[in-house]
């Protein structure tokens, strides 16, 4: 019989804390605490010092949180933003619904931002820079910082992929202005439905993101402050991402040691490239386990065939989509990435069992 690995196994994932999300499903039915109540207020003070900023506000969704950082740091019609080549659409869009002009820049070999392309991309226009910390593994926040005080640009971080990582102790979402989160089911801290947040030290932009996720509304006075938006973190979703927030350390754990298992058995193969980079005080959390093949389609193709779920995101990068109308200022890099791409089964549900059959598959494919 053929095998089948999924990519992650949510209903798996509910059966090893079914207990605790029953719970938290019945005290917020049973109290009908449906809209920015307790749970949530829970849920944001406990993700703040998770992160370890002063406040956290939930959102809808991780584009939200991206969105409404930009228009808390004023950026607007006029702007330009810079972003990485290689990033989910999301965080370009949010620079264009914001009324601003993206920049885009090419990715390094750990597929986040390369920080030596970053001044050229800078004019006069420029007011911010968008770092995506990708895969579980962050950009290189000391130097995208340094940039930023040298040409003072506001920083707002895409941390969507990497809740629990840091460099030198200092977590991801907690460098920039704002950190925006994404609980998408399939992040490492996924709820059952869309969910965002933005995390921040600045007591301005976390009263401007609450206002206008509630269309622009003073919950207290009822006075609007703005034509805002419906953008707030549901209360049910709270509460179920408050239960798996207090899994994430250990979920984490397991995670490196899944990572663990595929590097010793998948090293040593010339035409593989493996996530496990040389950053001393970076912490790679594995959101994924993203590696690149030689071999492209050829090598994604063969693990799905084998019953292997793999994701290959992306096979055409963002700007090459027509309706986008983005620059292609020449990407090589992102451009060799999405040829090569390919993310291999990476959650807390899977067994070492399956985990070594990945490895015997792809082991197979190379012929050792
Ligand atoms: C998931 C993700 C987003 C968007 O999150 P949504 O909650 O789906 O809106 C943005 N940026 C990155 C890097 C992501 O991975």
């Amino acid at each position: 019989m053929q095998r089948k690995i999924p990519f992650v196994n949510p209903a798996k994932n509910y059966l090893l804390i079914k207990d605790e999300i029953d719970a938290a499903y019945n005290d917020v039915m049973s109290k009908g605490d449906l809209v920015d109540r307790g749970q949530l207020k829970s849920f944001e003070q406990n993700l703040a010092e998770f992160v370890g900023t002063k406040y956290a506000v939930g959102l809808n969704s991780g584009y939200d949180a991206l969105h409404m950082s930009l228009r808390a740091a004023g950026v607007g019609p006029g702007d330009e933003v810079i972003v990485p080549a290689h990033t989910f659409v999301a965080t370009c869009s949010a620079v264009v619904n914001a009324g601003a002009k993206p920049v885009l820049v090419d990715v390094a070999k750990d597929f986040n931002i390369d920080c030596g392309k970053i001044e050229n991309a800078i004019t006069g226009k420029t007011k911010a820079i968008m770092p995506v910390h990708l895969s579980g593994w962050m950009a290189d926040m000391p130097k995208v910082m340094g940039m930023a005080k040298k040409y003072d640009l506001v920083v707002i971080e895409d941390a969507c992929q990497s809740l629990g990582s840091s460099i030198n102790g200092k977590g991801a979402g907690s460098w920039g202005l704002a950190g925006c989160w994404s609980f998408y089911p399939f992040k490492i801290l996924g709820g059952y439905g869309d969910g965002g947040a933005i995390t921040t030290n600045d007591a301005d932009v976390a009263l401007f993101a609450r206002r206008m996720r509630y269309n622009g509304e003073d919950r207290d006075t009822g006075e609007y402050h703005g034509h805002g938006f419906t953008c707030l973190l549901d209360n049910l979703q709270a509460a179920f991402l408050d239960v798996k927030l207090r899994h994430l350390p250990d979920w984490i754990i397991r995670r490196k040691t899944i990572a663990e298992r595929y590097r010793r058995g998948l090293s040593g193969i010339a035409d593989l490239f493996l996530p496990h980079y040389d950053s001393p005080g970076f912490d790679h959390i594995y959101q994924n386990y993203t590696l690149r093949s030689k071999q492209g389609n050829e090598f994604s193709e063969y693990l799905k065939n084998n019953g292997i779920e793999v994701l290959t995101q992306f096979r055409k990068p963002y700007y090459r989509h027509e309706a986008l109308k983005l620059e292609d200022r020449g990407f090589p890099e992102t451009e060799a990435i999405s040829c090569e791409v390919c993310s291999l089964p990476m959650n807390v549900e899977i067994t070492d069992e399956e985990v070594e059959y990945v490895i015997s598959v792809v082991r197979g494919f190379y012929g050792k």
